[in-house]
């Protein structure tokens, strides 16, 4: 593009160029003509006085010949000053064509990943808050496929564009900037509600925040589903059931939670809103589905996750310590990111109204975890154990009778396949931010910006 333009203004240049010096050739010979007999010249007509004066007289006096001089001297700068106004316009003609080349080339249909095509009466208008996050984007992605419309509200807290920019311009989908903790007046048929930051550092950051989130976020989500009659999912969490004494938590156990720990805003939080959507079913017959989830991971989980998968990987990619918390006894059950999208849009298909457990059952403790993940990535990096977190669940393993026998779901993907596609993601994404730190590094350096330091 930018090429394209030079050599147009190249153009534009040498074209100004050669007229002048056409111009300026006529004109001088023209002016070498005035005064004598038929001598019409550019220069004789713009030299109107010479003429009245040299009427009659021949050779001219040198004062006429200086002011002659003078006039075609004169003429021939306002030309250059009006082919420089000219450039100058057609410079900005071009600003201007460059302009809606580049908002046609945004507004013009881009390649899109395939999605069906849906009729009026089964196409669904489909609110996802929390859209931009995790595993959001991956749930955007499925519905979008499946042909739906799909709204995305999200305050890019710990979720980012990058992840949904390949719906972006899509004619059914539609991203919004929107905190969820204030009121939201849109119309749709169905509601995932996932807005919520998730890992431990996140949700702790600014526990408050995350309370209300979980609090005024999930009212304002449930008034809206209240007001217009959208079936709503809940994207609750294993944290329900605290650091539990129940082994594996089926989803009648009514969890063992510290109300003020570190980890209650999140806990507690998930608690009122699973009380709030069955209070609004109850009381406003609002449809609602509560999936709990469990630990899950994949690509597109955030770089400064924190969370035990993203921390592994990239310590093990960067060859540096993994770092146990505690003595690595305690355990998790993983499940990748799409048997999760699955289960939960099976979920709201279902007419099953009760909490459901959406997880892995297979079970590993953090510390033969932490082997698998050195295992897979290869390097030299030493596991070591480091200060236990307080009220760090110590069990945690999903019973999935109930997702089996309502949903007929459960996972599909094993642990070693679902944490290479991850590492190779990890990997894409560290290659990503050191190409993008070279590059930087290029621009921070470059000539113009040093000069224009002071
Ligand atoms: P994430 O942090 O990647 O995504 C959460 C998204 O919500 C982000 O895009 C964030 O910007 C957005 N958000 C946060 N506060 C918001 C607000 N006030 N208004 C609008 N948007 C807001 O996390 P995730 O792992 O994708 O988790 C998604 C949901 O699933 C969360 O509700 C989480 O509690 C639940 N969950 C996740 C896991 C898991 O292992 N990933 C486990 C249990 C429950
Ligand atoms: N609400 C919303 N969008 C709507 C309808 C309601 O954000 O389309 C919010 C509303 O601002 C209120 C909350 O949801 O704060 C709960 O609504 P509800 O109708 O249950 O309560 P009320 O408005 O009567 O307090
Ligand atoms: N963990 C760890 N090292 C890390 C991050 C986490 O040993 O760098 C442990 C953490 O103490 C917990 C488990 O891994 O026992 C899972 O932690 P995560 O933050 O991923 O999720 P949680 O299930 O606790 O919400």
């Amino acid at each position: 593009m930018m090429t394209a333009t030079k050599k147009r203004l190249k153009i534009v240049a040498a074209a100004s160029f050669s007229l002048l010096l056409v111009v300026y050739l006529y004109r001088a010979i023209s002016a070498s003509t005035v005064g004598m007999p038929g001598g019409v010249g550019v220069v004789g007509r713009l030299s109107g006085p010479i003429e009245e004066e040299q009427q009659g007289q021949w050779p001219p006096t040198e004062d006429a010949i200086q002011r002659s001089l003078q006039n075609a001297y004169d003429a021939h700068n306002s030309l250059i000053k009006e082919q420089r106004a000219e450039l100058q316009r057609t410079k900005e003609q071009l600003a201007q064509l460059e302009e809606q080349i580049r908002s046609l080339q945004t507004s013009t249909p881009r390649k899109y990943p395939k999605v069906k095509y849906l009729n009026y009466k089964n196409r669904k208008r489909i609110l996802i808050t929390g859209g931009a996050g995790f595993v959001g984007s991956h749930l955007v992605d499925d519905l979008m496929i499946q042909g739906h419309e799909v709204i995305v509200v999200d305050n890019f807290f710990t979720g980012r564009k990058r992840n949904v920019a390949h719906w972006l311009g899509h004619e059914n989908f539609e991203l919004i900037h929107h905190d969820i903790v204030n009121p939201l007046f849109i119309e749709i048929d169905e509601i995932y509600h996932l807005a919520s930051p998730a890992s431990p550092p996140h949700y702790m950051y600014n526990p408050v925040k995350t309370i209300k989130t979980n609090t005024m976020g999930t009212i304002n989500v449930l008034g809206l589903a209240k007001r217009v009659m959208a079936k709503v999912l809940i994207a609750s969490t294993s944290e329900v059931y605290g650091d539990p004494t129940v082994h594996p938590q089926p989803e009648t156990y009514w969890g063992h939670v510290n109300p003020i720990g570190p980890r209650a805003c999140y806990d507690e939080g998930k608690r009122v809103s699973e009380t709030l959507s069955y209070a609004y079913a109850k009381q406003e017959k609002v449809q609602v589905r509560v999936a709990r989830i469990f630990n899950t991971y994949g690509p597109r989980m955030h770089m400064n996750d924190g969370r035990v998968v993203s921390n592994f990987i990239l310590q093990a990619l960067r060859n540096e310590t993994i770092t146990v918390y505690g003595n690595g006894r305690q355990t998790r059950s993983f499940q990748y990111v799409s048997d999760l999208v699955d289960g939960m849009i099976a979920l709201m298909a279902s007419n099953y109204t009760q909490p459901v457990n959406l997880g892995n059952p297979v079970e590993q403790s953090i510390e033969e975890f932490a082997q698998i993940i050195k295992q897979l990535v290869g390097g030299p990096s030493p596991i070591k154990q480091t200060k236990a977190v307080e009220d760090d669940p110590q069990r945690r393993k999903p019973d999935i009778t109930r997702a089996r026998h309502y949903l007929k779901w459960e996972p599909k993907v094993p642990l070693e396949r679902g944490l290479r596609q991850t590492i190779s993601y990890f990997r894409n994404e560290l290659a990503r931010s050191d190409r993008f730190q070279e590059s930087s590094n290029k621009y921070f350096d470059s000539p113009d910006l040093q000069r224009s330091r002071p």
